[in-house]
């Protein structure tokens, strides 16, 4: 393929198979990135692209920029300088309603310590984002318990998050970041505070997830989850990515 031939394939999307407008081109942008929080340079001259199928996963050192990286991708923070633009959607130019919207109608998002709301069931944790959105009750339920029983927790579903297992929490925690059927998963640690069994059936979900479709983008201390889950590898170091390499999943 000549040069040519490979950019506009490139920008044409057709290693894809494009449903939408916005599924043509990689899903995830980031140009020249630079985030600073005061005298400190988080990110630096980042630029990353992830197609849509992607499983990426980045890797690095505590406080190298990682969580900032995918803070910026959620569109939770928005970088000093640089562009990001997530599902055709320019960050920078939207306001914190915009965001916002963008968030929970492309982005599934799942943490390290789950975040789920404790005074509330595990299907109600889950059905609550779909509400958000202005879907019914009973219609968010159902697809809540639908997904409740795809991750195999279903029964699960009347049970409060103090007296779920960590697995269990973090299960619960994709079901809701799948409730709105996000363009885009993603996953600060999300073995980080599971021991080894319960880490690696969430590993093996996530898998599922991106066999299925789901693209992914993940951090992660764990060069295991990374060589298990991830199609491509991105060490970052200094807030610079310093590494980046294909990798065939060893699961
Ligand atoms: P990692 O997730 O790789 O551990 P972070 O992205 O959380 O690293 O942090 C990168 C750097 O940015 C660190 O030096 C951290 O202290 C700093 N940092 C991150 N978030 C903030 C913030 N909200 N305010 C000030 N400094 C921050
Ligand atoms: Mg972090």
């Amino acid at each position: 393929m000549t040069a040519t031939a490979a950019e506009s394939a490139e920008s044409a999307g057709t290693a894809e198979s494009p449903e939408s407008a916005e599924s043509t081109g990689p899903i995830v942008r980031l140009d020249n990135v630079r985030k600073e929080f005061g005298d400190t340079t988080a990110l630096d001259r980042v630029t990353l692209h992830i197609r849509q199928g992607e499983a990426v996963a980045v890797m690095g050192p505590s406080g190298c920029g990682k969580s900032t990286l995918l803070n910026l991708v959620a569109g939770l923070d928005r970088p000093s300088s640089g562009q990001v633009v997530v599902h055709g959607e320019d960050l920078g130019a939207l306001n914190e309603t915009g965001l916002a919207l963008f968030r929970r109608r492309r982005i599934g998002m799942i943490f390290q310590f789950f975040n789920l709301i404790d005074d509330l069931p595990a299907l109600d944790n889950v059905a609550l984002a779909a509400q958000l959105s202005g879907v019914p009750a009973g219609q968010a339920r159902r697809r809540a318990l639908e997904l409740l029983g795809e991750l195999g927790i279903a029964d699960r579903k009347n049970t409060y998050p103090q007296q779920l297992s960590g697995g269990e929490r973090q299960r619960v925690a994709v079901a809701r970041a799948l409730m709105n059927r996000p363009a885009l998963l993603l996953a600060d640690e999300p073995t980080g505070a599971l021991d080894s069994r319960s880490g690696e059936q969430v590993m093996d979900l996530l898998i599922d997830l991106n066999q299925l479709g789901q693209t992914l983008l993940m951090v992660t201390h764990d060069p295991r989850l990374a060589a298990r889950c991830a199609s491509r590898l991105v060490e970052v170091a200094d807030g610079r990515i310093v590494a980046e390499r294909a990798v065939e999943r060893t699961a």
